[in-house]
């Protein structure tokens, strides 16, 4: 098998972008872009190294980003296509046979597309994935239609493009200093030929904030959890139920403040993320929870759920019991958890419903909760 090195290169800026940093280490999912990128060739058999060109100034948000990868680096130039010689000179040392030349801001590059690359690599030089272009061309002056543009010889070019490594190294070397847009250009201007294999849509090249939030949304997947609680009723004269306290002629016995509706959400956000249960967050034998109020638990669950890039799409609890009265405080329980977690209130219900004076509930011995959470994470 021939060794075949991916040079990823994020070395731009962005200007376009208009994030808080260089859009290849903006956060997609809860991990830097760059990272997805680069576990994609990581996880590839026929991929041997993985070398990046970066800004000078990204070493340490590189480092963070490639951690637990078997990824090196070098400082790119001040141009894409400078970025890329200095990937190609920094491999000549021990030089690849094959080189795949690939976008950071390229995520979603699939194993497919990775291996019909290589594979066109056998017979050619050089090796460049296209998509066709769906959407009429047209040629403008200003605002005004000039033409409309045929397309049937027209592509899109993605990358990764690959190439034999001393042709491309040769390439890159002799037009060092003009101004190609892609690798492609720069071979076939060195007389070689570039074989076409299919693109991918789903390849996208990351370049706005807006391109981001839209793959953010397409990777997501909705995901539902359930909880379910009780405690029994002890001396007292107040509940808590989601955060509120509701007069009544006993309390809730429980190691916490034991807010059976508020615990059985807290497993319903855990169980969506896959993420354990209450018990195990917060040990009732730790005797740092007793009497504890039960937001600490929800916005625990919830928090984690962030962390991962998620957010609660909806919770709905059902509170069981003959006594006390929920109803009248319901829209205060809806409000007491929009308020815990800061989310709109909308995403929020609390209902509750009896027994008809069967089992436990219905015996008055204490109150049960249900709650279902939907997360898109
Ligand atoms: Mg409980």
């Amino acid at each position: 098998m021939p060794t075949c090195a991916a040079l990823i290169v994020a070395a731009g800026r962005g200007q376009r972008f208009g994030g808080s940093g260089p859009k290849q280490y903006a956060p997609l999912k809860g991990e830097p872009l760059l990272r997805r990128t680069l576990r994609a060739f990581a996880e590839h058999s026929e991929i041997s190294s993985i070398l990046v060109a970066i800004h000078p100034d990204d070493e340490d948000l590189f480092t963070e980003a490639a951690q637990g990868m078997n990824a090196a680096f070098v400082h790119g130039g001040a141009t894409r296509q400078e970025s890329v010689l200095k990937g190609l000179e920094a491999l000549a040392g021990d030089a690849p046979d094959l080189v795949l030349i690939h976008d950071g801001a390229r995520p979603m590059v699939g194993a497919a597309t990775i291996s019909a690359v290589i594979s066109a690599l056998v017979n050619n030089d050089g090796a460049l994935p296209v998509v066709p272009i769906v959407d009429t061309l047209k040629k403008i002056d200003g605002d005004i239609v000039g033409k409309t543009v045929p397309r049937d010889q027209l592509v899109r070019a993605q990358t990764p493009q690959g190439f034999r490594f001393a042709p491309i190294l040769d390439a890159h070397r002799k037009f060092a200093g003009e101004s190609f847009t892609d690798d492609a250009a720069i071979l076939e201007h060195a007389g070689h030929q570039v074989l076409t294999v299919a693109g991918d849509d789903a390849n996208v090249k990351v370049t706005t904030m807006e391109d981001l939030a839209r793959l953010e949304s397409a990777l997501s997947e909705t995901r539902i959890g359930q909880g379910f609680d009780v405690h029994k009723f002890g001396p007292g004269d107040f509940v808590t139920l989601c955060g509120v306290k509701v007069p009544h002629d006993f309390g809730l016995e429980g190691h916490s403040d034991a807010d059976v509706a508020l615990h059985a959400a807290t497993d319903a956000i855990l169980g969506a993320i896959g993420a354990g249960d209450i018990g195990q967050h917060f040990p009732p034998s730790d005797e740092k929870w007793r009497g504890a109020p039960s937001d600490k638990f929800i916005k625990h669950a919830y928090d984690l759920l962030r962390a991962q890039g998620g957010r609660l799409v909806n919770l709905d609890i059902t509170i069981i019991c003959e006594r006390p009265k929920v109803g009248p405080h319901r829209d205060a329980m809806v409000q007491s958890i929009a308020s815990i977690l800061d989310i709109d209130a909308s995403r929020i219900s609390v209902k509750a419903t009896t027994t008809e004076g069967l089992g436990f509930t219905g015996r008055r011995e204490g109150i049960a909760a249900q709650a279902v959470a939907m997360v898109s994470a």
